[in-house]
This record gives C-alpha cells, structure tokens and sequence, in this order.
C-alpha cells in the first residue's frame, strides 16, 4: 500500500472516531434527481438546495413535466439556492440532451459503465463537472469515489494529502489512491469537518481530532471548545 493511501486511512480513522460511520440510504437514489439535485446544491448550503430540490419535485408530476417548463418558471421554483438562471439553464439543458439522446429522461443505461466512461457521459452535458458526475457515481451508483467540493478541497490541502490549486485536481489525485469502501464515510465526515471544525477563517484546531497529524502551517490554537453541529447532507437525502 503507497504512503497516500495510508494517510487517507490514518485521516479517515480519526474522523470516524469523532463523527462515526454516517448513514446512508437503504435504497441509492434515482440516477436524475442526484444529478438535479448536485446542480442544484452549486454555491449554496444544503438545507436551501434540498427546499429547491423538493419543490421541483412537487410542482412537477416528472422530469419529462420539468423539460416542457420555460427557463423562468424552472428558475422561479429554485430561486432559494440561489445562482437560479445558471441552474435553470444546466437542469433544462441536461434534461432536453437526455430526451433527445436517449429518447427519455433516464440515465440507467450508465449502470454498467465504468467509473471513466461514466464520467466523460457525463461532463458532456453543458453544466455538469466532474463533482456532480463523481456524486452520481457516490451516491446512486455506490462506487468508491470521493467527490470534491469546497470544503474536501480546503480540508485535503491543509491536512497535506494533496498540494493543489483547484478541486478538480484534488479530485484526481485523492481518487487515484483511495482505498477500498471508505470514500463515502471520508467524503461526508471531511464536509463536516469542513462546516464545523476546520472552516475557511479561523479553524479550531486546537479541538480537531486531525491536529498532530495536519500539516497545516498556520494552525489556531486558541481555545474554543465550542462548535456548532451542521450535519445535514443533501445527497443522503434525496430519496
Ligand atoms: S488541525 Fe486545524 S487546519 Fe488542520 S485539519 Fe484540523 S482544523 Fe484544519
């Protein structure tokens, strides 16, 4: 086993030791609406992501409904996650490619494909990246990948398990070394360590269980014991 895989699993470790192994769904959700669903969570919290998820859902009796929309009326329902025009577009636009493509709005026909070949299927649709194509591989599909979003790109380069500029690029190098079955519980655990301990200004080291092993070189250790709990993921609940 090479020193970054062994690094993820000391990591890993110590972030189920403070927040366990998080639950997930019995049954992985439908292909379409995690895709809908991590467009929509783009540059917003999850709680506003999901109010916009469920609405979509409610209004409308199916995707193939949401498809015949106008832009506006898509972009009216999902205002609350905000980023509403560049959303409507990316959501329309995958929804119509899929109908004209495939001749329904469906994306089972991935199911035996690759992580790769998943991936570029994927990112081919105007407003789809590598994070949201990597949670459909997560979520729906349950295939060992990690995606990467703001807070597991902050976190992983602080920590020291990679030393890049963007998230893609973590993306990459964190996926080419994770070890077997973990990538959903390192994935959830690092958000929230993301949102609670190790956040953007002023990160609480001094009670972060990764401390001695983080390389990160402005550490604060001023103490305050106190965090708020944010653990309300999104993708683990669609349903
Ligand atoms: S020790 Fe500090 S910088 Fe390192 S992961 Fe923990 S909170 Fe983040």
């Amino acid at each position: 086993m090479n020193l970054e895989k062994k690094k993820i699993i000391l990591v890993n470790k110590a972030l189920v030791k403070l927040y366990g192994i998080p639950p997930r769904s019995e049954i992985p959700p439908d292909l379409v609406d995690m895709l809908i669903g991590t467009i929509l969570s783009q540059n917003t919290n999850d709680r506003n992501s999901y109010k916009a998820f469920l609405k979509l859902k409610e209004k409308y009796k199916s995707w193939d409904y949401v498809a015949k929309q106008s832009l506006a009326k898509i972009e009216s329902h999902i205002k609350i996650a905000g980023l509403g025009k560049q959303k409507s577009v990316a959501i329309k636009n995958f929804l119509i490619s899929i109908l004209n493509t495939h001749g329904k709005i469906s994306l089972e026909h991935i199911k035996p494909m690759s992580d790769e070949q998943i991936l570029r299927e994927l990112t081919s649709y105007s407003g789809v990246g590598i994070k949201t194509a990597m949670c459909v591989l997560l979520f729906s599909l349950r295939r060992n990948v990690c995606p990467v979003d703001t807070h597991v790109h902050r976190t992983t380069n602080r920590i020291g398990l990679v030393k890049t500029k963007t998230p893609d690029k973590t993306s990459a190098i964190l996926n080419r070394n994770m070890p077997e079955g973990i990538a959903h519980q390192f994935h959830t655990n690092l958000i929230r360590l993301g949102r609670e301990i190790c956040r953007p200004a002023a990160p609480n080291c001094s009670i972060c269980p990764l401390l001695k092993i983080c390389g990160f070189p402005d550490k604060n250790l001023s103490h305050n014991k106190s965090y708020k709990i944010n653990n309300f993921m999104l993708l683990d609940s669609i349903r």
